[in-house]
């Protein structure tokens, strides 16, 4: 996939094409400005993730993505470790689906062809390789086939992931963002043996927080094949300190786990960090991170495509604000109610990861459990609730 013409007037550059951007980019061609999206991959391509789409994400999205849902889960199972078999496991259930189950490079190539149908460009490049910011438009060289070329716009929205360039190069001091890490595999159901050797079931949406500290594993059923993988979120300071925690997801890991889980050894593993930290992200200038680039993944869940694709729309909203104020304070003040839930939700992972048996014993109230399905499945709920959950996860 690919349009634009080269020579155009841009009104907002985006560098990355994932959910994100593609938020962003969606809103503002809606809106009649002049969209270019730069990507260095050629979609579809893949990106490691388990893709299970929240309810809150399917209410974020300005579109239905039914047509590429594979399958929907009403259903949660969370396991521990535990000596007491009894407590091991438990099920949280609802009438309304809680998660919807996707193929991620199914889920961004749909999302990409909504965009470019709203009116945004998309051009491929290799990197991008400075970024100035004047007062009032960014200058931004890109290289591709044709070698360097630079771009201006009034805007840049750096949606470029986890381990994009745009952050880098506009704010090498940023200390407040940190990493997670996941690795994942697919399963094809074909391939698996009945039963399991780990007791579940093939179609149970699962979050195992036995495998490591500060994180947790996860069956995720999709249409012909389980997304398994283990992962790293918690706050640096909960199991050790900075990155070290990171170190514990490796490639044996996720085969020790898989084949503890489904009697095999994954053919295929691949990975990527997560972007976290983000609540204390403060908008500067005429650069605007969004989704994983601003840090701003869920750290008691892991989950990053709702918050991807909020940020990308706040940005897009500050964008299009009539108001008086700077474009960095309007972004900001978009951007608040999310870095408020995952403020939030950063004091509730270090309290939970640091003690999960105290939470899972917390989640034999049948309240608890239905607020916490809540949270996942809708965003925080009533602020009356959130003392009763921060006091029963503490
Ligand atoms: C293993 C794993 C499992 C996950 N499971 C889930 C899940 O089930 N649910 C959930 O909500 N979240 C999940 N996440 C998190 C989720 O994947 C991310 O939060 C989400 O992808 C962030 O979207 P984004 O648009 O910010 O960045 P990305 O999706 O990473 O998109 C960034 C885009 O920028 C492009 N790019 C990067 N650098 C450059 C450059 N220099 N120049 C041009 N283009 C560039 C990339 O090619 C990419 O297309 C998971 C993450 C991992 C690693």
């Amino acid at each position: 996939m690919s349009s634009g013409p080269a020579e155009q007037i841009y009104d907002a550059l985006i560098v990355g094409a994932g959910p994100a951007g593609c938020a962003a980019a969606y809103d503002l061609a809606k809106a009649g400005k002049r969209v270019l999206l730069l990507d260095r991959r050629t979609f579809p391509r893949h990106k490691a993730c388990a893709c299970g789409l929240t309810r809150k994400t399917l209410k974020a999205l300005r579109y239905s993505v039914d047509p590429i849902v594979e399958r929907v889960c009403h259903e949660i199972v969370l396991q521990q470790q535990t000596d007491e078999p009894k407590h091991r496991e438990v099920r949280v259930r609802t009438r309304n689906p809680i998660c919807a189950m996707a193929v991620r490079e199914t889920f961004d190539a749909f999302c990409l062809t909504q965009t470019l149908a709203a009116g945004a460009h998309l051009r491929h490049i290799h990197s991008i390789q400075t970024i100035h910011e004047m007062p009032d438009h960014v200058a931004l060289t890109i290289l591709t086939d044709q070698g360097p070329e630079t771009l201006t716009a009034p805007i840049l929205i750096g949606a470029d992931g986890s381990n994009g360039q745009t952050r880098r190069l506009s704010q090498p001091e940023a200390h407040w963002y940190t990493r997670g890490f996941a690795l994942e595999a697919t399963v094809p159901y074909t391939d698996l043996p009945s039963p399991l050797p780990g007791g579940d079931n093939p179609q149970d949406l699962v979050f195992d927080f036995a495998p490591l500290p500060g994180g947790y594993g996860w069956l995720f059923p999709k249409g012909d094949h389980i997304n398994i993988g283990v992962g790293a979120f918690a706050p640096e300071d909960v199991s050790h300190h900075d990155e070290e925690s990171l170190k514990q997801v490796t490639r044996t890991l996720l085969n020790d786990y898989t084949q503890q889980k489904l009697g095999l050894i994954p053919t295929h593993i691949t990975g990527q960090h997560l972007g976290m930290g983000g609540h204390n992200y403060t908008p500067q200038g005429r650069i605007l991170l969004v989704g994983d680039a601003a840090g701003l993944v869920d750290p008691l869940t892991g989950e990053g495509i709702h918050s991807a694709i909020v940020s990308g729309q706040a940005a897009a909203a500050a964008i299009l604000s009539p108001s008086n104020e700077n474009i960095a304070a309007k972004y900001a003040t978009q951007l608040r109610p999310l870095q408020d839930t995952l403020a939030f939700s950063h004091r509730a992972a270090k309290a939970f990861y640091k003690q999960p048996q105290r939470g899972f014993r917390a989640m034999r109230m049948p309240i608890l459990r239905t607020l916490v399905l809540k949270t996942y499945a809708d965003g925080l709920p009533h602020t009356a609730l959130l003392g009763k959950l921060a006091a029963a996860v503490v």
